[in-house]
């Protein structure tokens, strides 16, 4: 049997109650908004925009939760009903956690000097869910971060509390032993669901900014050269080369069959994609070799580009009579 949690509509209802209540009241931030800070974030996110340098300077907006961390010495003002909340759960049988996303809306730009308050409330429980984790409930809290009475921006964050399902017994000899499970499915979310229509479609689209043309890949909401939201596509001519590689030895994977080669490609358009390579085995992809775009179809439902080593006489075709790629 898995564990499941009570399911009473007693323990729904005394969840609900956390509903509206406080998580922190009145915190402060620990420092104000300050330059080393934000000069340490933008060098580990390599992030060069010229707004956050300077005497106009701000604070990059993704930030925003970094002012109301209360590092490993932990933060005053938090309230006890979260604890309380998670405590429940706990007693449930939900004794897993797992983060599942977090939004941000940015109101007024933080600049430094700015001392950050914020208050946090459980915004939401949800109703009882089953996942491919476990049955359990999602917890959403907002925090609203201000400088004086403004409204800076608000973080929400949410987590699912769940009790975890029951591993299935490893199958039997003889029996579906030797099926592999399918190939992982990809995350298709808002920001990337053109790419996957594209390639449902047979086409490699790449995420141009109508403002400075620059091709992005993987595909994002904004532009990272310039910062301008809006975007169209170009498809792929679906030439490139093998720009870097691994071999995956270890650890086995069910749906995959090691050593297998794993290579970031560089397009003949200037953008990198992480892809598998086909048409040779693992242990002969080099970095260098010309690849060629490809589909391949894994299951009724799974298609994903791939990218096939050319042979010389076709790669002098496709870079237009340049140095063909030797092979042993
Ligand atoms: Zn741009």
């Amino acid at each position: 049997m898995a564990h499941e949690p009570r399911t009473s509509d007693e323990l729904g209802r005394r969840l609900k109650a956390y509903e509206g209540q406080a998580a922190a009241v009145s915190a402060a931030g620990k420092d104000p908004v300050n330059a080393p800070m934000i000069r340490h974030w933008c060098e580990a996110m390599g992030d060069t925009n010229p707004a956050y340098t300077g005497t106009d300077a701000i604070a990059p907006p993704t930030m925003l939760q970094a002012w109301t961390m209360g590092g490993l010495s932990g933060h005053a003002g938090r309230s006890s009903a979260y604890d309380e909340l998670l405590g429940l759960l706990d007693e449930s049988g939900c004794t897993s956690v797992v983060a599942t996303d977090c939004e941000q809306e940015y109101v007024r730009p933080l600049r430094p000097g700015d001392e950050i308050t914020f208050d946090a409330v459980i915004e939401s429980v949800s109703d009882r869910k089953t996942t491919k984790l476990g049955t359990g409930y999602f917890v959403t809290t907002r925090m609203d971060i201000r400088v004086g009475p403004d409204l800076a921006g608000t973080h929400r964050f949410r987590i699912l509390k769940y009790a975890p399902a029951q591993r299935k017994e490893e199958p039997q000899q003889g029996t579906a032993r030797h099926e592999r499970p399918p190939r992982p499915r990809p995350v298709v979310n808002r920001d990337n669901a053109g790419f996957w229509e594209g390639v449902r479609e047979r086409r490699l689209l790449i995420q141009r900014c109508t403002a400075c043309s620059t091709l992005r890949h993987p595909w994002l909401p904004g532009c990272a050269t310039c910062g301008h939201p809006e975007w169209d596509t170009v498809e792929a001519s679906g030439t490139g080369e093998v720009y870097s590689y691994v071999v995956m030895h270890h650890p086995p994977f069910p749906a995959f069959d090691p050593p297998y080669a794993v290579a970031l490609i560089e397009l003949t358009e200037g953008v990198r994609m992480i892809s598998n390579v086909v048409g040779v085995p693992y242990d002969e992809v080099r970095i260098g070799m010309p690849v060629r775009l490809e589909f391949e179809e894994y299951d009724e439902e799974l298609v994903l580009p791939v990218f096939r080593v050319l042979r010389a006489e076709e790669s002098r075709v496709a870079v237009g009579g340049g140095r063909p790629y030797e092979t042993r």
